[in-house]
């Protein structure tokens, strides 16, 4: 029987890990279906970042409630990890609680066993409770940034599956260690000596250990099949962030947010134009990311005219909503959801990742990211002011995606409103926003030294 359960939990392993690479694999490659971007320097600082802000969630802790409940879930999840690598290990050899049984006998040993379980466990019971209410948040109280146009359908239900199979894997949990602790019991006079699971053991009380065992295994195979069906259902889910907020934080650009990533070549144009004075042979300023100089197409249309941290931004967007939420443009009844921007990027890359699978690398469906999924009214509704990049807690930027788009829509597409069109002519032609040859420009002195005479 034990031999039977080994090959089956290997088999399953195996199985597991073959889904979820497949699909890793995959996500890797759409990244890397978006243009080259180089980001290596000052990697004391990015790493810096990626602890503070990755792993240990600064951002969040701008609003004390939800910070704390998510802080109780994340901190459960590390720390069942230690658990999750007895469950595998046991899983493996067929033994039962390997970590105990090496510690057995040690009061030292045991007492840190014990000690981890109990953590585990209370965490635990913080992570049950914080579940329900994100439970309650999303679907009784619908707190507006949780409910908006966007979340419909699919986004709504993947974060409800989340949370139901939190509240399942933490059951599991106690599931097993009650009923082991009521075997044990029932064995030997003595238990492990958990706390809390001890304090389930009375609805155990009139089992037989034959049957307390069937109950321990229900819940020991339920924790790790629900582990391993959560691992395989991540790349799929919102929750994929658990693993992209690391190299997405470390990645994120440093420089201060209200400075544009400008094109080179279109700088040197514009200093041109506004500067007579201005050396056309100059040395053009260096952009961060030495994206090429002369671009082929500016801006971008669709998901691949999109750099690769754009595309990791895309994958990495938890769908918290924060960004919307602090949008002026989203608050003010606009079209715009700088969320959206992130939920249309990545379905659109899935979409086209998925046909250049089928039909190889040259697939086109004749759709677009700009226009398909994103509008012009969207786009225009921004005002840039960064309050969606500042808000972020994985350090995603949706301004920069709504950049290149516009950026497309204008100088591709020529696709700009009448008064935006006036405007760049009397720049291109005057040097400056209005309508006035620059020779004209010093005639109100004229006026002023009329009125002197
Ligand atoms: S930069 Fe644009 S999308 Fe972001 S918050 Fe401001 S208006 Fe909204
Ligand atoms: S872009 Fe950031 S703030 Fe906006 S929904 Fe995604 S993770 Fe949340």
């Amino acid at each position: 029987m034990e031999l039977v359960q080994i090959i089956v939990f290997i088999l399953v392993f195996a199985l597991t890990l073959f889904l979820f690479f497949k699909e890793a694999k995959f996500i890797y490659r759409n990244i890397k279906l978006g243009r080259p971007k180089q980001i290596d320097d000052n990697k004391s600082e990015r790493f810096k970042r990626m602890l503070l802000i990755a792993f240990g969630q600064k951002k969040m802790f701008k609003n004390l409630i939800p910070a704390f409940l998510h802080l109780a879930i994340y901190v459960a999840f590390l720390i069942t990890q230690i658990e999750l690598i007895e469950i595998l290990i046991d899983g493996f050899t067929g033994k039962h609680r390997l970590f105990f049984n090496l510690v057995e006998g040690s009061a030292i040993g045991e007492g840190i066993y014990i000690g981890i379980i109990t953590t585990i466990e209370a965490l635990s019971i913080l992570a049950f409770i914080a579940t329900i209410a994100f439970l309650a948040r999303r679907n009784l109280l619908k707190v507006p940034r949780l409910t908006m146009s966007e979340m419909n359908g699919w986004p709504k239900l993947d974060a409800n599956i989340i949370l139901f199979v939190e509240l399942y894997l933490i059951i599991c949990i106690f599931l097993m260690n009650g009923a082991d602790m009521a075997r044990e019991k029932a064995l030997t006079g003595e238990d492990y000596g958990f706390p809390i699971s001890g304090a389930l053991m009375p609805l155990f009380a009139n089992f037989s250990p034959d049957t307390l065992k069937i109950l321990e295994r229900i819940g020991w195979w339920g924790h790790i099949l629900g582990v391993f069906a959560f691992l395989v259902y991540i790349p799929h889910s919102k929750h994929l962030h658990i693993m992209l907020a690391f190299p997405n934080v470390y990645f994120s650009r440093l420089f201060e947010k209200g400075r544009l990533n400008n094109m080179e070549a279109v700088t040197n144009e514009v200093k041109l134009m506004m500067d007579p004075n201005a050396d056309p042979y100059a040395e053009p300023e260096a952009s961060e990311g030495g994206e090429e100089e002369v671009p082929e197409k500016f801006g971008a249309k669709d998901v691949q005219d999109l750099n690769w941290k754009h595309l990791l931004d895309a994958y990495s967007c938890t769908e918290c909503g924060r960004c919307s939420a602090a949008c002026p443009a989203s608050q003010t009844g606009k079209k715009l959801s700088p969320r959206k921007i992130m939920m249309d990027t990545r379905d659109r890359l899935e979409e086209v990742g998925k046909g250049i699978d089928e039909h190889g690398p040259d697939f086109t469906d004749n759709k677009s990211l700009l226009g398909d999924y994103i509008t012009t009214e969207e786009l225009r509704a921004c005002t840039t002011c960064n309050a969606c990049v500042e808000e972020c807690p994985v350090s995603i930027n949706p301004l920069d995606i709504i950049f290149e788009l516009r950026r497309h829509l204008i100088m591709e597409d020529s696709n700009s409103p009448e008064e935006w069109n006036l405007m760049f002519n009397n720049i291109e032609n005057n040097g400056a926003p209005w309508q006035f040859s620059p020779t004209d420009r010093l005639k109100w002195a004229d006026e002023l030294e009329k009125g002197k005479a």
